[in-house]
């Protein structure tokens, strides 16, 4: 049996936990100091931008073809596995074009896009009207749709992966912190632990324990604020409510009338501290409300934050061997796009155990 532990159980160490349950002979443990999503992952809003990304080639849109290929089988696979409803939104996402966006550069990634297999529509301005009729804004020039590009619940995506993995064996230790690593020995505060693989998920968490290893991986927090809101009516077409996104700000329907709405994006302050800004929350809502009007009469439910891991010095996620060691793997750093590379980031991490 080859040992493997994962430190963390956000959705990357999870996703990756159950991606290697599905190959004989592995013994996994999952390390997690306090429960699982409780990073990052609790605060994202699983909105899974791969189509519509402006990747088009390299690293950047196979990781993201990848995970979108992955996530089409995986969702099914674990609910029929675990019987937990895992909430997807399959209605796509509506990318608002503003007066004064590059029209033409959408229209290039349509074909870019149509070339590999995968469908992107513009809409003009009357058809969005028509599709959306909640959207009501003078700058607004036309709109992209990606049918394919989904939204999914980070939260209970992560508890079923959890389950999966567990039913297939994987053994999960909460509230338990790594301290140390030598020779091949992990030490933690419940003792410790002997491995042939150590994979490193622990998104913030992850600078400190490279940082034990002499190799500092360089993460910094990026805050992200959001709200859940509810309105009196449905808004839109009853039966098509797409993920709604526009000037960077997402407006997400989960269903009953409710919505997510975010997220901000604060950077650190010279000490390294990032500490919510209220104003830059009331910017996102307001930019919502310029673009969707009906949202002034929305009733906020809950206001919470996270910080999203982000890669000093290198692109986002990093994903392979920690320099000096052979069988240490690091899959973190993700920063805005977590939820939708975790896929792609599991079968990385896989083919380089395999
Ligand atoms: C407001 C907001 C909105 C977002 N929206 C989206 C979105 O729409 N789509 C998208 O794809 N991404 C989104 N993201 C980004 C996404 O949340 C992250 O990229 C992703 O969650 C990172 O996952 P992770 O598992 O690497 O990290 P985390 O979720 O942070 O998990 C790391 C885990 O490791 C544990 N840990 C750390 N150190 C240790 C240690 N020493 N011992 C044991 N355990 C340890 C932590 O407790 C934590 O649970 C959003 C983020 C925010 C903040």
């Amino acid at each position: 049996m080859t040992k493997i532990v994962i430190v963390g159980c956000g959705i990357v160490g999870a996703m990756i936990a159950y991606e290697l349950s599905l190959i004989p002979l592995l013994d996994i443990t999952v390390i997690e100091q306090q429960k699982p999503a409780s990073g990052s992952t609790g605060a994202a809003l699983g909105v899974l931008m791969g189509v519509i990304s402006g990747k088009t080639k390299g690293r950047a849109w196979k990781l993201r073809e990848n995970s979108l290929k992955r996530y089409e089988s995986l969702i099914s696979e674990l609910e029929s596995q675990t019987g937990i409803k895992i909430p997807v939104n399959r209605q796509g996402i509506v990318k608002l074009v503003f007066a004064g966006d590059n029209l033409e550069k959408w229209q290039k990634l349509q074909q870019t896009r149509q070339d590999k297999g995968w469908e992107l529509a513009i809409w003009s301005r009357e058809y969005l009207s028509r599709q959306c009729p909640q959207i009501q804004d003078e700058r607004i020039i036309a709109a992209v749709y990606s049918p394919q590009d989904r939204q999914i619940n980070p939260k209970i995506l992560t508890e079923a992966l959890v389950t999966a993995a567990t039913q297939n064996g994987v053994k999960f230790q909460f509230g338990v912190t790594v301290q140390d690593y030598q020779n091949q020995v992990l030490l933690t505060s419940e003792g410790v632990l002997e491995l042939d693989y150590l994979v490193i998920a622990a998104g913030l968490g992850s600078t400190p324990l490279t940082t034990f290893l002499q190799q500092t991986l360089d993460l910094r927090p990026v805050l992200g604020q959001a709200t859940r809101f509810k309105l009196e009516n449905n808004f839109g077409l009853g039966d098509f409510q797409p993920v709604i996104t526009g000037n960077d700000v997402h407006l997400v329907p989960l269903g009953n009338q409710e919505y997510w709405l975010g997220a901000t994006v604060e950077f650190p302050n010279e000490a390294g501290e990032v500490i919510p800004e209220t104003e830059l929350l009331e910017a996102v809502k307001q930019e919502a409300i310029a673009f969707c009007p009906i949202l002034a009469e929305a009733t906020i439910l809950e206001t919470w934050s996270g910080k999203r891991p982000r890669p000093q010095g290198q692109a986002a996620p990093v994903i392979g061997k920690l320099t000096g060691y052979d069988n240490i793997i690091l899959a973190t750093g993700h920063y805005r796009n977590g939820v939708l590379l975790a896929p792609a980031t599991a079968l990385e991490v896989k083919s380089m155990i395999c």
